[in-house]
Parts: C-alpha cells; sequence; structure tokens
C-alpha cells in the first residue's frame, strides 16, 4: 500500500526571458492518491493540469516555492528526477520525448534495470516484453525503433502504456493519454492502464480535458481543476455533470477567488 500525498503546493514556473519574475501556476494543490485508486483530475486548457504533473516528475522549470510531496512519508521534493522513478513515481509526459539511437527494447530494459535495481535476466526479459507488446497490440518490429521518432500519436501513448506496464510503479501520473487518440487506441491504452491497476494495485492520477476516457477507464475520485488548484471534488457523477455543463460554473469562481 502506497501513497501520493500533495500539500498546499503552490509552484512557480520559470519564465524564457531569465529577468522576468516567474509566475505562480499552482496555487495550493491539496491532493492524496492511494493504491488501488484512480484519480480523474479534469479541467479547461491552461488551469496548470501539466504543471502539477511536472511538479511531481521534478522537472526543472518548475519551481515549488511552498508545500510539500510525499510517497510514503518520503520526501519527494528532495528526490532527483531519477530517484522519484526508482521511488516508484511514473510519469506518462503529454509530450513524449524522441530518443534517436536508442531503440525501444534497450531503452525499456535500461529503465526496467534502473526501477528494479538490477538487470532483468535477458531471457526472461525479451518473453516479458513481447508479452506486453501484444497486450497493447504493438507491432513486434517496434522493439527495434529509436524511442518515439516518427512515432504517430497514439504509437506513442501505447508505448507509455507499454512502460507503465513494465516498469510496475507504486503511483503512475498520465497526462492527458487520451488526447489525439482514435477509439480503437482509447480502448487498448484504456485496458493497459486498467490491468496496471488490477495487476499492480497501482495508484492512478489520470489527467484529462475530455470525459470520453472516463468511459473505459472508471475513476473512485474526480477533481475539478482552475485556476492551479483544484476547486471541487466528488465521485465518477461529477464528471458526467462535467459532461453536461463543462467548466464554466467552477471557472467563474477561480476567477473572482
Ligand atoms: P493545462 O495542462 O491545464 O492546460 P499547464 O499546466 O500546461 O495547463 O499551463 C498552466 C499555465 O502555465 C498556462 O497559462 C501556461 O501558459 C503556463 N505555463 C506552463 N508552463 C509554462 C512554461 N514552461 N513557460 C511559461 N508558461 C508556462
Ligand atoms: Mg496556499
Ligand atoms: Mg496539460
Amino acid at each position: 500500500m502506497s501513497t501520493l500525498e500533495i500539500r498546499d503546493l503552490h509552484v512557480d514556473v520559470a519564465q524564457s526571458d531569465d529577468a522576468a519574475q516567474p509566475i505562480e501556476i499552482l496555487k495550493g494543490v491539496n491532493l492524496t492518491v492511494s493504491s488501488g485508486e484512480t484519480h480523474a483530475i479534469m479541467g479547461p486548457n491552461g488551469s496548470g493540469k501539466s504543471t502539477l504533473s511536472y511538479a511531481i516528475a521534478g522537472h526543472p522549470k518548475y519551481r515549488v516555492t511552498s508545500g510539500s510531496i510525499t510517497l510514503d512519508g518520503e520526501d519527494v521534493l528532495e528526490m532527483s528526477v531519477d530517484e522519484r522513478a526508482r521511488a516508484g513515481l511514473f510519469l506518462a509526459m503529454q509530450y513524449p520525448v524522441e530518443v534517436p539511437g536508442v531503440s525501444m527494447s534497450n531503452f525499456l530494459r535500461t529503465a526496467a534495470t534502473a526501477v528494479r535495481g538490477e538487470a532483468p535476466k535477458l531471457r526472461h526479459w525479451v518473453k516479458e516484453a513481447k508479452e506486453a507488446m501484444t497486450e497493447l497490440d504493438i507491432d513486434p518490429a517496434f522493439a527495434e525503433r529509436s524511442v518515439n521518432e516518427g512515432f504517430s500519436g497514439g504509437e506513442k501513448k501505447r508505448h507509455e502504456i507499454l512502460q507503465l506496464g513494465l516498469l510496475a510503479p507504486k503511483i503512475a501520473i498520465l497526462d492527458e493519454t487520451d488526447s489525439g487518440l482514435d477509439v480503437d487506441a482509447l480502448r487498448v491504452v484504456s485496458e493497459g492502464v486498467n490491468r496496471y491497476k488490477e495487476r499492480q494495485n497501482g495508484g492512478i492520477l489520470l489527467i484529462t480535458h475530455y470525459t470520453r476516457i472516463l468511459r473505459y477507464i472508471t475513476p473512485e475520485f474526480v477533481h475539478v481543476f482552475a485556476g492551479g488548484r483544484i476547486v471541487e471534488s466528488g465521485g465518477a457523477e461529477l464528471a458526467d455533470e462535467l459532461e453536461t455543463n463543462g467548466y464554466e460554473r467552477f471557472t467563474k469562481s477561480a476567477a473572482s477567488a
């Protein structure tokens, strides 16, 4: 049983102009995600959802000015990006990076080695990776292609979910894993997320702009994000309300806060 705990988190983003004042994006986020729970974070564009995932992952552009993030009581903010991954945090980037010259199979084995603390035995690994790829309808030829290079949007997302299954983190942060997917890819990706939850009893923070993915992945908790903080929390029924009414009622109150 693991718990990611975020308390009164405030985050600045550095401006590209060094002389400019940093602007505060997150304005006091409180959230607790435990093993076996799916939390959906929904909110309008620009509300700070990706900033939250970057801050958890330790992206250098996003500076935590106050508040805390802990994983099972350990201070995540004190950890390097690698240490966060080894501690059991997983971040699927909204814009996954390309790594030319590194094949997917090498990339995955290196990542698994780092997270597990030892290299998986090659024979087992080949079998394990192959099975995971089959489950996600990924062509085996993919294993020899450079990471994300020339991958379509849907292929990148499948690759993220492949990593999720093989790295078996304690808590997974999925930032707009549903964006740009056609219905078939959305179903395959969602099934991968559901398998991760069943097999690893993983905790999931699912950040999304649309309610569409929530037809395939049922969250126990839904949080509305507006103006850099969570402005309302509820169960799956809250997502239905958002589908019908949109975010207007929340963006208005966030602006006047
Ligand atoms: P969301 O994911 O909810 O669409 P983001 O976290 O991407 O929102 O962005 C929140 C706000 O922070 C936006 O106004 C965005 O322009 C700003 N922002 C995020 N990252 C940066 C950055 N690296 N440089 C400047 N502004 C940024
Ligand atoms: Mg505060
Ligand atoms: Mg975003």
